[in-house]
Parts: C-alpha cells; structure tokens; sequence
C-alpha cells in the first residue's frame, strides 16, 4: 500500500477517495479538507474568537487540534452532563488535552451549576436522554458563546454524522430539520454562528488523525446511546458504503448542492418569530424556553440569564 502523494509507505486507505496516504500526507489531507470547507461555507475569519465544544471524544478533540494548527484563535468548551463515570472521563481526556496543548478549556458542569444530571433530566420532563442531553447543550453552547463575546461555535460533528441525521431526516421527511442541516447557521436573534468543519471527514479518519497525532479520547460510546435511532441510521449507511464508496458523500454534498435550499424559508420564518425567554433571555418559540422548563422540573433550579449585548474580550 504507497501513498498517493509520495510513493512511500501508506498507514490508512481512503476507498471513497481511492487512495492511500502516509502520515504525513494523510495529515496534509485533513488540514486541506478543513481548511477548504471553511472556506467553501465562509466559516471562520482569521481574527474570529472561535469556540470549540469539546466532548473529550475523538471528533471534538481533533477539530480543536485542527483549529489551533491552523491558527485560529480557539478555546474549548467541556460540559459536565452527570452521566455516571462516562462524564468524569471524557471531561478528564479534554483538561488533559488542553494541558497539553496550552490551549483555555471552559468548563461547566450541569449538576453542581443547575441542579441537575442528563439522566434525572430526562426523566423529569420524560423525554429520551438524548433529547434532554441535545436541547441542554445547544442551551449552554449557545449561552457560553454569547456571554464570552465569541464569533463562532465549532462543532465536531462529521461526515459521518451529518449523513446519518440527514438520513434520519429524510426518512421522516422532517423538513424543519432538514432546514436547518446546513454547515454553517449564521448568528441571529440571539443565537451564535455555528459551524462544523469536519464534514468532509468521516469517522475513521478522526479517529486516525488522532491516532496519529498522539491525542488521546474517550473511546467507550455514551452509556445512554444505546437504543439511539442515530447509531442504527450509521450502520445502515456504513453498509451501503462498503459496497458503494463515496456514497455517504454524494448523499450529504448532494443534499447541499441541490435540496437545502427548498427547506430553508420555513427555518427563517421560526427564527424570526423567536421570543425571549422570560426566564432566562434567549431566544425561544415559547414563552419559557426548553432548557428552564428542563431545569426547573428537574431542579427547581433558577436559570442563568444571558447577557443582551456580546463584549469582546482580549484574545
Ligand atoms: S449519547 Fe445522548 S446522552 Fe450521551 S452525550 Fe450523546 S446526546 Fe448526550
Ligand atoms: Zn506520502
Ligand atoms: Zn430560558
């Protein structure tokens, strides 16, 4: 097996690209793949605060690593969720690499700051705990964003990922969701821009780039996961791809060329009508939010209120 680029000795086949790579070049290649969709969906500014959600996992900590490489001016953000040992450990592999990087890692943990864990949560507003998990951290991600005065939030999420929810999506046709599946969300109404420049990266990829770069990650699975549709939608995809290369691609890329568009317009009228929370400032469609409905029936917990105005602080 020769490397593409250099003839030399190659650690890792690409099949969708066909192609092999050494260590080097298959680095090279990650960089380019970012560096190329943040400029393709105009992502990140050289001068943007960016902030990173980390989750201890080997997306998040490569996006991250990607980032600083690159030269971006990025900071982490870890979320405590109380999920048993699984929360220790993944909050463990981030402060470790951010010690080892010297990078600033934000900390906030759920049940000594709200009075709540993910699965107590769940079961007080009897929602799946992934769905209280979800809404809790884009709540937090969004409100950390606005508060630290940040351009942007990245995310980890990666081609595999985004063509498992747009495949889950699209067998429920839930055009809202569809809408919404872009790279990028611009900021508004209160919300943050958030983008995901791993989506030209699948799964094996990060966890080789990691590999490879000596990053260390939590590789046991959430213990809530299990039951979750979004791992089944995963293996029926990576079914499909072993016979059929680059189909995970074409699928997702195919969507954004030519579908994403036609479900745009209902997400634009929703985050127009959005409210404030009464409770705690950020936007909502009703008039208390998700989160602090979450949190006060799981805790009788008082919310944090957001701040109205972004201030920059010193890089
Ligand atoms: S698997 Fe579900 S509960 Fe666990 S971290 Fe992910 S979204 Fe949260
Ligand atoms: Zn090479
Ligand atoms: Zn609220």
């Amino acid at each position: 097996m020769k490397c593409r680029v250099c003839r030399g000795p190659a650690v890792i086949d690409i099949r969708r690209h066909n192609a092999n790579f050494c260590k080097e070049h298959f680095l090279r290649l990650c960089r380019d793949q970012v560096t190329k969709t943040i400029a393709e969906f105009d992502m990140i500014a050289p001068t943007d605060r960016v902030l990173v959600a980390v989750s201890g996992g080997k997306d998040s900590l490569a996006v991250w690593d990607l980032l600083l490489d690159l030269g971006y001016d990025a900071d982490g953000l870890y979320l405590g969720l109380g999920i048993s040992d699984y929360s220790d450990t993944s909050g463990q592999f981030a402060k470790d690499y951010a010690a080892g990087r010297g990078a600033k890692l934000i900390e906030i943990d759920l049940p000594s700051e709200y009075g709540f864990d993910i699965p107590a949560g769940a079961k007080a507003v009897k929602r799946a705990p992934c769905s209280a998990c979800g809404l809790s951290k884009r709540h937090l991600f969004d409100k950390a964003a606005m508060d630290g005065g940040y351009d942007v939030v990245v995310t980890g999420h990666n081609l595999d990922d985004e063509a498992a929810v747009l495949f889950g999506n699209t067998l429920h046709w839930q055009t809202d969701y569809l809408g919404r599946q872009m790279p990028v969300l611009p900021a508004r109404n209160g919300f943050p821009k958030k983008v995901k420049p791993l989506v030209r990266l699948g799964e094996r990829e990060m966890a080789a780039y990691c590999v490879l770069q000596g990053i260390d990650y939590i590789v046991e699975e959430c213990p809530m996961a299990s039951g979750n549709k979004h791992i089944g939608y995963k293996e029926a995809l990576n079914a499909i791809e072993a016979t059929s290369p680059g189909t995970k691609h074409t699928f997702y890329f195919g969507f954004l060329a030519r579908a994403a568009e036609r479900f745009r317009d209902d997400v634009e009228a929703e985050r127009d009508a959005l409210l404030s929370c009464a409770r705690c400032g950020a936007p909502t469609s009703n008039e208390v939010c998700q989160f602090c409905r979450l949190s006060e029936r799981a805790a009788g917990a008082q919310p944090v209120k957001m701040s109205a105005t972004r201030t920059k602080s010193p890089a």
